[in-house]
């Protein structure tokens, strides 16, 4: 499926030089997003997974359709102060100062296979603290799965050596 069609391109939000990449009328549409969505389950099923992991709020939605349609877990990527229980932690850079992001300290039991879901690719940060919280706690990631990549910010580089999968590219 010609999955652009349903993206809309926003210039200049939130801030001045940025393209942001909107994928609520793909989402609006029920046909296109089932058709995004079950790709990203049969890549799921070749790689056998256990749990999928995505952060907000984007890799919920992302996620969890993925995991119900599959009749596996889902387990949420946060920032801080989100999650209820005991958490394991982690810092990465953002373009102007560092952001936390955390994850149940039993989300993930060790061993288990692990789908990581995004709505975006772009500069990798956000995927790679994801991964480091999964190692952690003993996850393997098997794959990574998103809607769309942005192939200009080499994102791919931070995740050499892992399995993704992107529907769109830009
Ligand atoms: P990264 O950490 O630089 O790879 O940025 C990816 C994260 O930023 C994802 O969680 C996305 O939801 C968000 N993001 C960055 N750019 C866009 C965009 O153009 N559209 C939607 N989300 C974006």
């Amino acid at each position: 499926m010609d999955y652009k069609k349903y993206i809309k391109i926003v210039e200049n939000w939130p801030k001045e030089g940025i393209q942001f990449k909107d994928i609520t009328p793909l989402m609006d549409n029920g046909k296109a997003f089932k058709s995004a969505v079950d790709e990203i389950v049969e890549f799921a099923k070749e790689k056998e997974i256990d749990i999928i992991v995505g952060p907000e709020a984007r890799g919920f939605i992302i996620g969890c359709p993925v995991s119900y349609a599959l009749e596996i877990g889902f387990a949420p990527v946060r920032k801080e102060g989100k999650l209820p229980r005991e958490v394991i932690k982690v810092d990465y850079g953002l373009e102007y100062g560092s952001n936390r992001l955390t994850i149940h300290k039993d989300a993930i039991k060790p061993g288990q296979r692990v789908l990581i879901t995004d709505d975006l690719l772009a500069t990798g940060g956000t995927i790679e603290a994801t991964i480091k919280l999964v190692e952690e706690l003993g996850g393997i990631v098997a794959g990574c799965a998103f809607l769309i990549e942005l192939t200009y910010l080499d994102g791919r580089e931070k995740l050499d050596g892992y399995d993704v999968l992107t529907l769109m590219q830009y």
